[in-house]
Order: C-alpha cells, then structure tokens, then sequence
C-alpha cells in the first residue's frame, strides 16, 4: 500500500556518457580504452535501474538525545538537536539498484570490475540527484541539510534498523537490504534524514578525520560543545 506521503521513484533516466565515466575513474581519453568504456556504458543504460525511496514524517521530541518518528525512536543528541526546529523530515533510502549490481558482480577483468564499480557510483549519484529533486518540487522545502547513520559516533550505524522501520519494507520496494553488520546491500546506496534548515550542516563539520577524501565541509572542533553539548537548550 502506497500513502501519499511516500514517495517510490522507480523510473531514474541513467545513461552514463563514456566520457563522463573515463573521468569518473580518472582516465584519460588517449589512454586508449575509450572503445571498453564505450562498450561499458552502453551494456550498464541497458539494464540500470536506480531508485530511491522516501518518506515525508513529523518528528517528535523524545528526550535530549532521542527522537521519534512515526513512532520509531532514533538515538542521536546532533540528530534531535537539528530537528528541533523542523517541522518536517524526509527519511529516504537511495540505490544504485540490484541490476547494475549484479552485473557487476559478474565482471571479472579486474579493469573492468573496477569500470563498473564507477556506473555503479554514476547511478547511485542519478538516484540521489532525482530524490532532491523530488523532494524540492512536490514539497518546496527551502534551504535543507542531512545527516546518514553511520557518519557519526553520535548517530551510529546500528541505527539503519530504526531508519528502515521507518520506511517499511525497503528490501521488497527497492531491493536493498541491510548486512547484520548493518552495511547496506548494494553497497552503492545511501540512507538518511534531509530537513528545512537555513543554516548548513554537514557531519564533517563534527568529524575530525583529517584524511578523508570525502570532506564536505571543513572541521570545527568547537561546534559540538556550542550547539550540541549540554548547555545547548533544545
Ligand atoms: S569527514 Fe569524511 S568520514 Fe567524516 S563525516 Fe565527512 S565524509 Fe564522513
């Protein structure tokens, strides 16, 4: 059963440009391998079909370092803090999908494993892109931020499970499903909460690994004890 307040995009146009997925996997076009990538791409828009999956809730307090939404309580003090003012949250669940997935199990020329690892990303990049567009046409939430479980201490892998009770049954819908270590399968999927926030927040803001080549935002070590430590009144 489909409510209207969630939100199943199962039809994600996806057709890796040949040139695009050289850069993807940094290679240049004189290396010679343009006809392999070509070849590639072209068996992966075949058979790709990335979705995304989304649900628009109201999030209630629980207590300081709690909230609960549709009745599923979630554990993080950066997680109940950002939603203090938010009237809205969408949970969603993002996926290369299943398809590519297996078809790049099949691959194995190390080369080419390593190509369609890239459509892989290419596609869970397209999913992603087609839920925020979703949710900014249908719900016109002005300036927003997100948070993943598993980005922080704080909001910890093992809260996938309460992510995906809220979602119901993701696995039958979209096909991804979680390991008991709590990874998501197919790996090239994304999960989180994005809510109305006018002031950005980014994860990397409250993580001091300075080697991540994935920093989004630059780190400061006196956020958390500004906004979200004890003397923070939410
Ligand atoms: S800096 Fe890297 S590890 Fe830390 S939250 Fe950002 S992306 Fe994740």
């Amino acid at each position: 059963m489909s409510f209207d307040w969630e939100h199943l995009l199962t039809d994600i146009p996806f057709s890796p440009a040949p040139d695009k997925l050289l850069r993807q996997v940094r290679m240049e076009p004189e290396a010679g391998f343009d006809a392999a990538v070509e070849a590639i791409a072209q068996e992966a828009a075949a058979l790709a079909r990335p979705k995304a999956l989304y649900r628009l809730a109201v999030p209630e307090p629980l207590d300081e370092t709690g909230v609960r939404i549709d009745g599923v309580a979630l554990r993080s003090r950066v997680l109940r803090v950002n939603l203090d003012k938010a009237n809205r949250v969408f949970v969603y669940v993002a996926t290369c999908g299943t398809e590519l997935d297996e078809w790049a199990q099949g691959k194995t020329d190390p080369l080419e494993a390593y190509w369609a690892d890239a459509v892989k990303q290419l596609a869970l990049q397209a999913a992603i892109q087609a839920l925020n567009q979703d949710i900014a046409t249908r719900y016109r939430p002005g300036p927003t931020s997100a948070m993943a479980p598993g980005s922080l201490a704080d909001w910890p892998l093992q809260q996938q499970r309460p992510l995906f009770q809220i979602l119901g049954d993701v696995t039958r819908r979209i096909g991804v499903t979680l390991s008991a270590s709590y990874l998501m399968i197919p790996n090239k999927s994304v999960s989180g909460m994005r809510f109305p926030r006018e002031e950005s927040f980014e994860s990397c803001m409250l993580c001091p690994r300075l080697d991540c080549p994935n920093r989004r935002a630059p780190y400061d070590p006196e956020l958390y004890e500004r906004q979200y430590g004890a003397g923070a009144h939410v």
